[in-house]
């Protein structure tokens, strides 16, 4: 028989900060799909075992919503009114998912223009109270973090520890389903929660004796937003990964410590690199994620071409977030359909020299 799945909080329960009297609100998030890359040769060099972790499988399309099931299970068992946060997009989509599940009343406050479609209808279908500013992500968790000092609201921002909490049990299921560690671990960094979260995933594991080694984590900024890698703050982040366009990451120094821990690296790629990833991986791999989730492709590929990597190497790539959220820039890569008269011989005349 199939294993019943109940979410990642009943899954990883003895891992997480929540007890009986928690209130568990889930959309049965987890247990996402480790895929084996199978094209990989052809941009990586040498034999390495490329998986992809797809965490756009998740039930609003991203990685953040392991995080929300416990930021909004521990908001409701705090006896929480309603939740805020900041977000490019995917943290309110998340949080207004997981709220409506709980009854909750969501505030979400986003950077005016700058948010993939498929994310700001999420926000708006489950009923939060957008609020669009005129200003950058940076500006909009300023704001998020004054009126949480001022109200009575849960601030559901990765700066919530439950976020980080729920989030490392990803590092736990890429353990899970390799049977160990990767060698290395790549995943883009916006405000760093993510990376932060992972790395402390995989020394849990280790410590509870699950798994041996440890990954050494390899972090992606892009290059028009790559604070971590700049060492100071970047003023007007700039990226078509609007995932990752943070100027001033909450979790700067986790990032760095997972970095220097693991004895990896955290690096940039550009907006050609990334977007030359993002149509690898759906035309070769046939998975569809959104451009900031192949930053950590797109730079695998960067180091590789530095010999950085050895035969037998096993790489795990975290795919943060499904593509159908960023539906603009897919169409704006992609060969446009082709306008033709409703007829079988012009057609197939159209078709000559193409698969048929
Ligand atoms: C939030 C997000 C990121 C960045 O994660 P951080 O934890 O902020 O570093 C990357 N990709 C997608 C799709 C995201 O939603």
């Amino acid at each position: 028989m199939i294993q019943p799945w109940h979410g990642l909080i009943e899954q990883y329960r003895d891992f997480l900060p929540v007890s009986e009297k928690t209130p568990v609100i889930t959309l049965n998030e987890g247990n996402t799909p480790l895929i084996k890359a199978s094209h990989i040769h052809e941009v990586v060099q040498g034999e390495i075992d490329l998986y992809f972790k797809c965490e756009g499988a998740n039930p609003s399309g991203s990685f953040k919503d392991r995080g929300m099931t416990m930021a909004i299970s521990k908001a409701v068992e705090e006896g929480a009114k309603a939740v805020i946060c900041a977000s490019t997009g995917n943290t309110s989509a998340s949080a207004a998912a997981y709220s409506a599940r709980a009854g909750l009343g969501a505030i979400v406050i986003i950077p005016e223009g700058k948010i993939a479609m498929g994310k700001l209808a999420q926000a708006m279908i489950h009923g939060s109270m957008v609020i669009q500013i005129e200003g950058n992500f940076d500006d909009a968790l300023k704001i998020v973090k004054e009126l949480v000092a001022r109200q009575n609201f849960a601030l559901v921002n990765s700066l919530n520890p439950f976020r980080i909490e729920g989030q490392k049990t990803a590092a736990f299921e890429v353990c899970d389903q390799l049977g160990s560690a990767p060698k290395y671990h790549a995943l883009p960094v916006g405000n760093a929660g993510n990376i932060t979260a992972y790395w402390k995933g995989y020394g849990e594991y280790q410590s509870s004796g699950r798994i041996d080694g440890l990954p050494k984590m390899l972090g992606f900024q892009a290059a028009g937003a790559a604070p971590i890698v700049r060492g100071h703050p970047v003023g007007k982040p700039s990226t078509v990964a609007t995932a990752i366009r943070i100027g001033n990451p909450a979790s700067w120094k986790g990032a760095e410590a997972a970095r220097d821990e693991s004895g990896g690296v955290i690096t940039d790629v550009t907006d050609k690199e990334i977007l030359d990833a993002y149509a690898f991986i759906a035309s070769k791999e046939g998975i569809f994620c959104e451009p900031a989730s192949a930053a950590s492709l797109a730079g695998v590929i960067k180091l590789s071409q530095r010999g950085f990597f050895s035969s037998g190497d096993t790489i795990v790539c975290t795919l943060t977030g499904h593509g159908l959220k960023d539906p603009d820039n897919a169409i704006q890569l992609s060969k446009q359909p082709l306008k033709v008269d409703a007829e079988i011989s012009v057609i197939e005349d159209v078709l000559k020299g193409c698969c048929i």
